[in-house]
């Protein structure tokens, strides 16, 4: 074996112990998902459990309600509380930066269709990716499983790929047909994420945030700034939670930050018309003749 394959094989047995903690982790916090449970309390179990497991947080917990499709993430102190929601429950876990990215929803709302749509799309692109294939044709598979439901697929929200400490790279996964697209190769890491709506099929942002990355690495004079930078460069490129912050200064550092171009914020997605919001998610990796989930 050369240096260079087995680094290949080594880095491929770290985003199969990512997937590995990854499902135990999203196992034990669906259970948490009840109603009068408080959001803040999964949010805190998932990240600390997955530390626990010998992992880190690929990004911030995100627990996304009814018509939030995504992004959203209890602040600090939230006393928020499960109601009949549609609940997306997203992880993201990594191993020295190689990222297991899986989402479910756990349905208390009784629109249990509109979760089966999004877990069969997930299954229909899952059945096709192999070498050769085209995200346009996950897409078209998506949009062909989930309009089967007489539901709409979230156009605008897309899968993608995953490299080292990279939570979003190239290629991404269209949830609907689109011409072309990328051909997948042996090897390529993907998250696919078919979102099922009854709503219009579109997200736009919402007026606040709760997840920020680190997009460039510029130096800062105030001190109460740079103490707040220096926390967010521990995330290296990877989305964090404000509430992983600590100061008393903290709103205005972001918004500084933020302003400079060094954090980029992400605000939580709300679908267009106000419909209810499934998500389904796995990662897998391209093998030679299919590929390997390493989230299920
Ligand atoms: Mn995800
Ligand atoms: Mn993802």
């Amino acid at each position: 074996m050369t240096d260079n394959v087995h680094n290949k094989q080594e880095i491929l047995e770290k985003y199969r112990e990512a997937g590995r903690i990854l499902k135990i982790v999203r196992a034990e916090a669906v259970e948490m998902i009840r109603v009068g449970n408080t959001l803040l309390q999964v949010a805190e179990f998932v990240e600390t459990r997955t530390i626990e497991l010998g992992g880190r947080p690929a990004f911030p917990c995100n627990i996304s309600r009814n018509q939030e499709a995504a992004h959203a993430t209890p602040k600090a102190g939230d006393t928020g509380v499960f109601g009949k929601d549609m609940v997306k429950l997203d992880l993201g876990v990594h191993v020295d930066g190689y990222i297991a990215d899986s989402a479910v929803t756990v349905d208390l709302s009784g629109n249990s269709d509109i979760v089966k749509a999004a877990e069969e799309a997930l299954a229909a692109a899952i059945d096709l990716a192999r070498p050769g294939v085209t995200t346009g044709e996950l897409g078209a598979a998506i949009e062909d499983s989930i309009r089967s439901y007489n539901l709409n697929p979230i156009m605008n929200l897309t899968g993608h790929g995953l490299s080292h400490y990279e939570a979003h790279d190239e290629p991404a996964v269209p949830n609907r047909h689109v011409e072309g697209g990328a051909v997948l190769k042996e090897g390529d890491v993907l998250a696919i994420e078919p979102f099922a709506t009854n709503g219009a099929g579109l997200v736009h942002d919402g007026n606040w945030a709760e997840i920020y990355s680190l997009v460039r690495k510029k130096p800062v004079r105030m001190p109460a700034v740079r103490n707040v930078l220096k926390q967010a460069e521990e995330y290296r490129e990877l989305p964090f939670a404000k509430r992983w912050l600590e100061s008393d200064r903290l709103e205005f550092a972001l918004i500084q930050l933020e302003k400079a171009g060094i954090l980029h914020s992400y605000p939580v997605l709300l679908e267009s018309a106000g419909g209810l919001v499934a998500q389904a998610e796995h990662t897998i990796i391209i093998t030679q003749d299919g590929c390997e989930v390493t989230t299920k």
